[in-house]
């Protein structure tokens, strides 16, 4: 027997027509690179995206086709993902922060035909238009000019209807930043978008009700925005963008505009703990805060919570549309004390319904949730990645499951811990070191801004743990210090055999530490001892 409900499928516009319908009066607000603010609401932001879908036709677009978007954050990017969507096209975020060859290749890659940027980028524009042999149309997307977004919206009356079609269509797509190799391209669907974004609704995930003010500092390009674009729209919450990424900036925001929710990876609190040591500043409204990206690092985790603010501890990744697991309050959060809490939160957390996860070992064998084996974590699931755009192959093991290329253990509880990136273990006598962990306990310790672990050659153990540390301005802390801070966090035998000094340490165009270029600059180094 078949069920008798109706067959409704899961559009992405679906939750910006309810945000309009339902909650068309709650705010989006922009702060513009140029410090400018513009405000505009849902119903304003669904009647644009049907102007640009007009538009988007009128340039001769068709469903299937893929538009770019090369910009921070604001209302038009939001006009611009949803006006896409909505005339059926793909809308295709491309990280500004890429090197040229892999801005060259992915936006060939994907076939992009219309290229919406922000006149910061213009300069990357005027470099790689050459080599985007397929964009056929730049548009400005911030600023007045007689080619820009603005003018594009007014020649259209907004009398549209959205494309139909399959929930298994797809919607939006975006490339892994890519440390070795080209960057591959993931593309969502609409029936996993939706999937993705009611899920992040949950208590246990951002907790977005209509109430929610959210500023997102992760960008719109990395990771889909963390869904934020989406789930918040399916509660009619209210948007505060800024298109730059200031402490100062973000702080003043927040504190004028109310801002109850916000996400970004670790680096964005570390400037926003200065932003507060100079001033005297804090958010005032913030509730919850959502860290990931990279590990969260436990100092980070008890600053924050010490303000008062919730923190969610976010592990995923753009094959993960992004939400993979999340470190949240637990059943028994009462009942613990605030260390416990810090300690709780540090770990990357539990999976929401929808996401399935295992720790297995190099030859496939499933390993206990007993927080001591560590393995390959794989997930799987309605929002994970089956195949990268352009593959021949599914991106999965024979039984079905996404090798994430982490590495990890699962408690007992059932938190999943982040221990390392599969290729930055570092092997010492047969045995892992994590250099996750050695670089979260390093950040501990005071005087210290930032920290990098890398295995070196040594001629007995194989490898051995170095530590590269960018001190915090103003600080001479030695390398006596952090040892003896380390040895208080991990095992004797983790103990880095020697400390570096560096005035910065190289990142990916998503922030976080680009081991592969500091592993290549270490690559002939001899340790003293060895
Ligand atoms: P991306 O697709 O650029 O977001 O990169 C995903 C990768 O970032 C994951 O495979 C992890 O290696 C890393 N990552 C993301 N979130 C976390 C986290 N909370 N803790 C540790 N690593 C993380």
């Amino acid at each position: 027997m078949l069920g008798q409900m109706q067959d409704y499928e899961l559009r992405v516009m679906r939750l910006l027509d309810h945000a309009a319908r339902e909650h068309g009066s709650r705010e989006i607000v922009t702060r513009w690179a140029d410090g400018s603010e513009t405000r505009t609401d849902w119903s304003g932001v669904a009647h644009d995206a049907r102007r640009l879908a007009q538009a988007l036709e009128r340039l001769g677009m068709k469903p299937g086709d893929r538009i770019a978007t090369m910009a921070m954050n604001h209302a038009h990017h939001l006009i611009a993902w949803y006006g896409v969507i909505g005339m059926g096209g793909v809308i295709h975020t491309i990280n500004p922060r890429l090197f040229d060859d892999q801005l060259a290749y992915i936006a060939t890659h994907a076939g992009d035909r219309v290229l919406l940027y922000d006149r910061a980028f213009q300069p990357i524009v005027d470099r790689m238009k050459p080599q985007w042999t397929t964009i056929e149309h730049y548009v400005v997307m911030d600023g007045d000019g007689p080619e820009g977004f603005r003018a594009l919206l007014d020649a259209e009356d907004g009398e549209y209807a959205w494309h139909e079609g399959d929930e298994r269509e797809a919607c939006l797509m975006c490339y892994t930043s890519g440390t070795t190799g080209h960057p591959k391209g993931v593309i969502y669907s609409h029936r996993s978008t939706v999937i993705h974004a009611i899920t992040e609704l949950q208590p246990a995930e951002f907790d977005l009700s209509t109430q929610a003010v959210a500023l997102p500092v992760v960008p719109m390009f990395h990771a889909v925005g963390w869904g934020l674009p989406f789930a918040l729209a399916a509660v009619g919450g209210k948007f505060v963008f800024s298109a730059v990424n200031e402490a100062k900036v973000l702080c003043e925001l927040m504190n004028r505009e109310k801002v109850t929710h916000s996400a970004g990876v670790p680096t964005v609190w570390f400037a926003m703990f200065q932003h507060i040591d100079e001033t005297g500043e804090v958010p005032r409204y913030l509730k919850i805060v959502t860290i990931g990206g990279s590990a969260a690092p436990r100092a980070m985790v008890e600053r924050i919570m010490r303000m008062g603010i919730r923190v969610n501890h976010a592990w995923g990744m753009t094959e993960t549309s992004p939400i993979g697991t999340m470190g949240a309050p637990s059943w028994d959060w009462d009942d613990l004390s605030f260390d416990q809490q810090v300690d709780q939160v540090s770990k990357q957390g539990k999976v929401p319904f929808g996401v399935e996860m295992r720790v297995v070992d190099d030859d496939g064998n499933i390993l206990p949730r007993d927080g001591v084996s560590s393995g390959r974590l794989q997930v799987r699931g309605p929002w994970i990645i089956q195949r990268y755009y352009g593959a021949d192959e599914d991106a999965l093991t024979a039984d079905g499951w996404f090798d994430t290329g982490d590495v990890a253990v699962i408690h007992p509880d059932n938190v999943m811990q982040i221990t390392d990136r599969a290729k930055d273990v570092i092997k010492s006598g047969g045995e892992w070191i994590s250099s996750v962990e050695l670089e979260n306990a390093a950040v501990g310790c005071a005087g210290v801004a930032e920290a990098a672990a890398i295995g070196v050659f040594h001629p007995k153990w194989d490898e051995r743990p170095i530590l590269l540390v960018v001190r915090k301005p103003g600080s001479a802390v030695t390398a006596e210090e952090i040892q003896a801070h380390l040895a208080e966090c991990v095992a004797k035998w983790w103990l880095p055999d020697e400390i570096h000094f560096v005035e910065a340490l190289p990142h990916t165009a998503t922030g976080k530490l680009l081991k592969t270029a500091i592993r290549a600059q270490y690559k002939d180094f001899k340790l003293a001892a060895a």
